[in-house]
């Protein structure tokens, strides 16, 4: 039989905190505002009505030059609360539809209808009935991208935005891509779009009718990937409804943080915490997942299948900086960091025999080091490395 025509659609709330914050105070509708800290602070612009875009008004923008560029602009201190029950009422709505939602942030989902038709009629149908669900019940404006698979549905729904609705035919996503600037892909940043440009690659078209082993040669296996993503190919599923059980740990920053060495202590303390709470249920872990925040509140999470179950903080935190390394870049700042591990089987803890190559000698030295914290309390041991960095850097 033939496989199903996959169907994906990309749910995104237009200039979500703004909006809640314009259903709150109905005097502020259609006026530039903006959701954000305090001018003198650390203030940054969280989200931006799209009154306020229309002055040139971004996400991530500091607050005072946005008030340069808009002096009557109205800022808004957050209401993480509002925010939160909104969001969640959303998603609600979005399962109603499908189990298959991945929840990729507060504002953000990919649900796959695949084989929905029959239940709810055909994608575009579905994409309407979400649209008017979410004004009707929620009251928020939303775009939506439909295609065949997320990386294209991700890019018709920022094309549509404010309150889009893009459908991309099947045997259309090259076509699709092809006139957009190549930042529009996944993955190019602001150091790949520059080299790309360099050689002449200006539009996702230009990069699809590149030959993908000289792009190989040149950005190594991100090369091959760039040139499947701008043929308009994503194979990756949808990972939301299959999520298993999991612990996970975040750190909030005082202030964003972008200094390497102090979030990668971050990640060690957090791999040797999740590792002894494994230990502690003798569970053993199949996935590793970072999740980074970004002063705008952009949040990403990314995981990692690893290639053996573990309750071990070394297997954790090697996974775990690998993910980062590939996912943040050098002067990235951060306002959360988060570490959790996935997939947690039964029947971990000390059954050596379980793991055939696991060191019983560190296992020794990871059950000695959990009893002197169960006596001591979790700051009774800091190891050698994260000791020794602090020592370094005097504090
Ligand atoms: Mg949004």
């Amino acid at each position: 039989m033939a496989e199903p025509q996959r169907w994906i659609i990309h749910v995104d709330l237009d200039a979500f905190f703004a909006s809640v914050e314009e259903l709150l105070n109905p005097e502020l509708r259609g006026k530039p505002l903006v959701v954000g800290g305090a001018p003198g602070s650390r203030g940054v612009v969280a989200s931006a009505s799209y009154a306020a875009r229309a002055y040139g008004i971004r996400s991530a923008m500091p607050v005072a030059q946005a008030l340069r560029l808009c002096p009557d602009l109205i800022v808004l201190p957050h209401h993480f609360e509002e925010y939160a029950k909104r969001s969640a009422a959303v998603m609600a709505i979005l399962h109603e539809i499908t189990p298959a939602v991945e929840q990729i942030s507060i504002d953000e989902a990919f649900l796959d209808v695949t084989g929905c038709e029959r239940l709810w009629g055909p994608p575009v149908e579905i994409g309407r009935l979400i649209q008017r669900r979410v004004r009707d019940e929620v009251s928020l404006p939303v775009s939506l991208g439909i295609a065949s698979n997320k990386l294209v549905a991700k890019i018709a729904c920022d094309l549509g935005k404010p309150q889009g609705l893009v459908f991309v035919p099947t045997g259309t996503e090259a076509s699709f891509l092809a006139p957009l600037p190549i930042e529009r892909l996944w993955g190019v940043g602001k150091v790949t779009g520059a080299r790309l440009r360099r050689l002449g690659i200006q539009t996702i078209g230009d990069l699809a009718a590149w030959d993908v082993e000289s792009l190989e040669r040149m950005l190594g296996k991100a090369g091959r990937a760039l040139h499947t993503a701008a043929l308009g190919q994503d194979a990756s599923p949808i990972a939301g409804h299959r999520e298993r059980h999991s612990i996970s740990q975040e750190r909030t920053f005082a202030q964003d943080l972008g200094d390497p060495e102090a979030l990668g202590r971050t990640l060690l303390g957090m791999s040797e915490d999740l590792a002894a709470r494994l230990r502690e249920r003798h569970m053993v872990a199949q996935e590793v997942r970072i999740k980074l925040r970004y002063p705008d509140f952009r949040t990403i999470t990314r995981q990692v299948k690893l290639p053996q179950p573990t309750d071990q903080a070394q297997v954790i935190h090697a996974h775990a900086a690998a993910l980062f390394q590939k996912h943040w870049r050098p002067g990235e700042r951060l306002r959360l960091l988060g570490l959790a591990v996935g997939g947690l089987l039964e029947g971990g803890g000390y059954q050596l025999d379980l793991f055939a190559d696991v060191d019983k000698r560190r296992i020794r030295l990871n059950r000695a080091l959990d009893e002197i914290r169960r006596r001591f309390g979790p700051e009774a041991i800091t190891r050698a490395s994260l000791a020794g960095r602090r020592g370094r850097r005097g504090d």
